[in-house]
């Protein structure tokens, strides 16, 4: 018999009883098993993997109600509905309700009628938690509190909310009930920021695998026409999809273009009213429309199973925010396409609005924030140029070693023929070198290092006498591109690092050394980004 209920032979027996599933996925087993013992628990899990199950049923197994924290009122919603349909008694009390409403539903959970209660994390006051909860507890019994998106309490996540932090004081209030923190942010530094932040006590952490086999992974050169090769691209996907685009006028813009050429598409941004984003985003979800244009506002807590598309039509900001919004894709398990379009100018752009980064009261420039935004964006331009499986960057990322060969990447379906550009890299990392002869280890950027190797007469190759030193101008016979291309694969292979002073400059490392001593061979995949074959059909 199952402890804290008499109804069940098995867990198994349970999920059935209250779910309809046969059997448990991957993890959720033990974690169940570890939240009916009475222990605090971290679920990193991600987007889809099925959390939500892994705080349900030890709630409906355990005696007393659990509180569930969650920070969407649409999500609450969505959650509550879903196990309402199953039977299962669950509520929430948020501010979308009415008075009468409340009563009632406080009447219900004093009864006991209640086994899942969610609250926004904004109604944890102190009167809620000293009048309501103490006496709740005292009556029924708070059987344990789960903090769905834990990372909100996070600085480090990408979503923080400050009222996220209040939750602590309950651990103060209610010592012995046990926690369940759940998010599918993953990166260690959030990780344990949840568990300092929330005060969990010795919690057994369960990491899922991040890897979302069923997601097909590409990036595409953005051609001189990208708006042709997206539309190619739309008309093309079956199903529904979301297109990502960094500002809302770029948003504005690109649903009208959509609109004029007979795709069906609304808009969505946080410069829209309350009322127009709740009816984009429901026609999105009842497939009124195939595709939804959106800022990065419009995804998190959005429950639609089938999105069989994500497009950035801009560079994300970094690599987890482009991991959580491609994964809103395929969340069925069926097969889904995620497409990053990737621009030079893009850059540019980040780059400006990173410099934007000031104090709105000051006017000063935020240096730490620009500094790891700067990092952030560095490593979204490594994942567009890689020319190695998108996994491995991109799980790696989360500390997780893939091995590679995923056969649903462009870069493993479609790998780019390999050529030596030694030599190349000679000329380019003996100029770094120069420069550290020249500046006592003093170096430079990789831009200003393409122009000394191309003998550039600009303001700061003659300032610092440049056009002096004896690797001026070897290397005219390659374009910048050619040069810029060799320098970020470089830099992604390892081969020399880059760091800051300031600004960002090339250092050399051992490895940049054996290429110097002729003891190492570099070899680069000759394109960057392959120019994508729905680019070469709309050419044609
Ligand atoms: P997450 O919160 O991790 O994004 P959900 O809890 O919403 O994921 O679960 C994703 C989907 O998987 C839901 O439709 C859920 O009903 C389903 N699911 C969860 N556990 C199981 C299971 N053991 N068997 C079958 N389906 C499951
Ligand atoms: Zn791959």
């Amino acid at each position: 018999m199952l402890a804290g209920s008499n109804q069940f032979e098995t867990l198994e027996h349970a999920l059935k009883h209250y779910f309809g599933y046969d059997e448990f996925r991957s993890g959720q087993r033990e974690i169940i098993t570890t939240a009916l013992a009475n222990r605090d628990l971290l679920v990193v899990m991600p987007t889809g993997g099925g959390k939500s199950l892994c705080f349900q049923l030890p709630a409906l197994l355990k005696n007393g109600v659990t509180i569930v924290v969650s920070p969407l009122i649409a999500l609450m919603q969505d959650q509550v509905q879903l196990l309402a349909n199953n039977g299962i008694p669950a509520t929430f009390l948020n501010s979308s309700i009415t008075t009468e409403e409340k009563r009632d539903r406080v009447a219900a959970i004093h009864n006991g009628e209640i086994k899942l209660l969610y609250v926004a994390p904004e109604r944890l006051n102190q009167e809620f938690i000293s009048n309501f909860l103490v006496d709740l507890h005292q009556e029924v019994g708070i059987a344990g509190f789960a903090i769905d998106e834990a990372h909100c309490v996070s600085e480090w996540g990408h979503d923080f909310r400050p009222d996220y932090r209040k939750l602590a004081q309950l651990r103060h209030y209610f010592p012995k009930v046990p926690w369940l923190g759940l998010t599918a942010t993953a990166t260690d530094r959030v990780r344990s920021d949840i568990i300092n932040q929330l005060e969990l006590r010795e919690p057994h952490v369960h990491i899922a695998s991040f890897n979302r086999p069923n997601l097909y992974y590409e990036v595409r050169r953005k051609t001189t026409a990208p708006y042709k090769e997206l539309l190619a691209q739309v008309k093309q996907s079956e199903g529904s999809g979301i297109i990502y685009c960094l500002s809302r006028k770029k948003v504005d813009e690109l649903t009208t273009k959509l609109k004029q050429d007979g795709i069906k598409v609304v808009p969505y941004h946080a410069g829209l009213d309350g009322e127009t984003r709740t009816k984009n985003q429901n026609s999105f979800i009842r497939d009124d429309v195939k595709v939804i244009v959106a800022t990065v506002a419009f995804g998190m807590g959005i429950n639609k199973p089938d999105v069989r598309f994500v497009i950035h039509y801009d560079l994300p900001r970094n690599i987890e925010g482009y991991y959580q919004e491609s994964g809103r894709a395929g969340r069925d398990g069926e097969p889904a396409h995620c497409t990053l379009y990737f621009g030079m100018g893009d850059i540019k752009t980040i780059e400006y609005l990173i410099a934007q980064k000031v104090d709105p009261e000051t006017g000063m420039a935020l240096e730490d924030e620009q500094r790891i935004a700067t990092q952030q964006l560095r490593r979204v331009i490594n994942y567009a140029e890689a020319t190695e499986c998108r996994r491995i960057i991109q799980l790696g990322y989360f500390g997780e070693s893939f091995p590679g060969n995923c056969d649903n990447c462009d870069n493993c379906k479609y790998p780019r023929p390999i050529s030596d550009w030694t030599i190349e890299a000679q000329k380019l990392l003996s100029c770094v070198y120069r420069f550290g002869e020249r500046h006592n280890g003093r170096t430079f950027g990789l831009a200003h290092t393409i122009d000394v190797l191309r003998g550039s007469k600009n303001d700061k190759v003659l300032k610092n006498g440049h056009d002096t030193l004896s690797t001026y101008g070897i290397g005219k016979d390659r374009s910048v591109d050619e040069w810029r291309m060799l320098g970020r694969s470089l830099l992604h292979q390892g081969l020399v690092d880059e760091t800051s002073d300031g600004y960002s400059v090339l250092t050399l490392n051992g490895l940049s050394m054996e290429i110097l001593k002729s003891q190492r061979k570099v070899e680069i995949a000759i394109s960057p980004i392959k120019p994508s074959v729905a680019a070469n059909e709309v050419s044609t």
